[in-house]
């Protein structure tokens, strides 16, 4: 057994504070890993608060996880000693029905098992994350960390990277197609740059009309500021797809019109019932398909990963001192932030 000491959530009602807990002594197939960096994704959020109402207590976040492999199980063949390496919002599956067998971990028919707050396949013990000095993982759910990437700034490639582009990719974003990105937080900035990538031609829906510079730098062609309804009723019928990182209920009829005949809108931020009512209308007159998803498998994590390094994509980040993780919480809601945190894990020890 390791002690470790992290940042949990002892209620959906209290603010993070420091615990102390045990990880276990790997397994055959486990690495252990002592973590550098966990970025802060919104989840985290949705998930210390109960917002989802799935969260258990006391409840240790952190999904975006970069650290170095300080012991190996006995049959542990894919990572050694002294590695880089990452592990994003799962550390395991069934690993033998339809979806597993397809790289699809994450839809696993039995459920995968979450890195926080989700009992553990073999001794049911709740699930950790990564606001903590050390993690342990099946290696099957852990990947390395190109060596060209800043270590920091690839953390949240494991969660708010793999979540858009999985499915830019799925759905065959091409060269010329129209991408709409709804939402700059942490997935919206690199869902701009992997549509980006991918050359499409990129157009940001934001709030803030105060984003429309940075969004271009990160890679936006044109901005439509979504409250305004004029610029919304100017893009009806013009996108292939919307990739929508909207973590609240929001009205999907008017970017419903934004697209094309047979264009989709990929939910990727929405995780409750849709309010206000769509109107099918805005799917059924034009042959529309309204989709969601959900991070994307281990296979296509390590791509993510090798995509961004032969791409040299990174995320914008802040570092982040993990005492003050409560004030980046309210940051992120206020939406000041450019745009991940991530967490300088020496500073857990300081
Ligand atoms: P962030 O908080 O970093 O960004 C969300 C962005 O959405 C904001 O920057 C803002 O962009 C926009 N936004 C925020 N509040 C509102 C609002 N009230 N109305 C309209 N727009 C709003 O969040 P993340 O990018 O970390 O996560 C986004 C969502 O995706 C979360 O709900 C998260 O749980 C979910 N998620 C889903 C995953 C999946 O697998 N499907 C995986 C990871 C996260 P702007 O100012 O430009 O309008
Ligand atoms: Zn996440």
């Amino acid at each position: 057994m390791y002690t470790a000491i992290g940042y949990a959530a002892q209620s959906a009602t209290t603010p993070l504070a420091p615990m102390t807990f045990n990880r276990r002594s790997p397994r055959a197939d486990d690495v252990a890993i002592e973590i550098l960096y966990c970025g802060v994704c919104h989840s985290d959020i949705h998930q210390a608060r109960n917002e989802w109402g799935i969260a258990v207590y006391p409840l240790m976040p952190g999904h975006e996880i970069v650290g170095k492999v300080t012991e190996v199980g006995a049959n542990v063949t894919k990572h050694k000693v002294g590695d880089l390496v990452g592990v994003g919002c799962m550390v395991d599956s069934c690993r033998h029905c339809e979806a597993c067998a397809a790289d699809l971990e994450q839809y696993c028919l039995e459920g995968p098992t979450l890195t926080y707050a989700t009992p553990d396949r073999v001794d049911g013990s709740n699930t950790m994350g990564g606001y903590s000095s050390s993690i342990v993982v099946s290696e099957h759910f852990v990947v390395r960390i190109p060596e060209t990437l800043n270590p920091a700034a690839a953390a949240p490639i494991l969660c708010a990277g793999i979540t858009t582009y999985s499915p830019l990719k799925h759905y065959g974003v091409k060269a010329g197609d129209k991408v709409g990105v709804l939402g700059m937080g942490g997935l919206g900035h690199m869902g701009i740059k992997f549509a980006k990538a991918m050359g499409a031609e990129v157009t940001l829906f934001t709030r803030s009309a105060s984003k429309a510079e940075e969004a271009r730098r990160q890679g936006a062609d044109h901005v439509i500021v979504s409250t305004d309804a004029e610029q919304m009723k100017a893009a009806a019928g013009h996108f292939d797809f919307l990739l929508d990182t909207i973590p609240v209920q929001h009205d999907l009829n008017p970017y419903l019109e934004t697209l094309r005949f047979d264009g989709v809108h990929i939910l990727v931020g929405l995780i409750e019932p849709v309010d206000p009512a769509l109107h099918t209308a805005n799917l059924v007159m034009k042959r529309r398909v309204l989709a969601g998803s959900l991070i994307g498998g281990i296979a296509e994590t390590q791509e993510v990963l090798d995509f961004c390094a032969e791409h040299g994509i990174s995320c914008d980040i802040e570092m982040l001192d993990i005492k003050n993780i409560n004030e980046a919480y309210s940051r992120m809601i206020a939406g000041d932030i450019k745009y991940r945190f991530v967490i300088d894990m020496a500073t857990l020890k300081a």
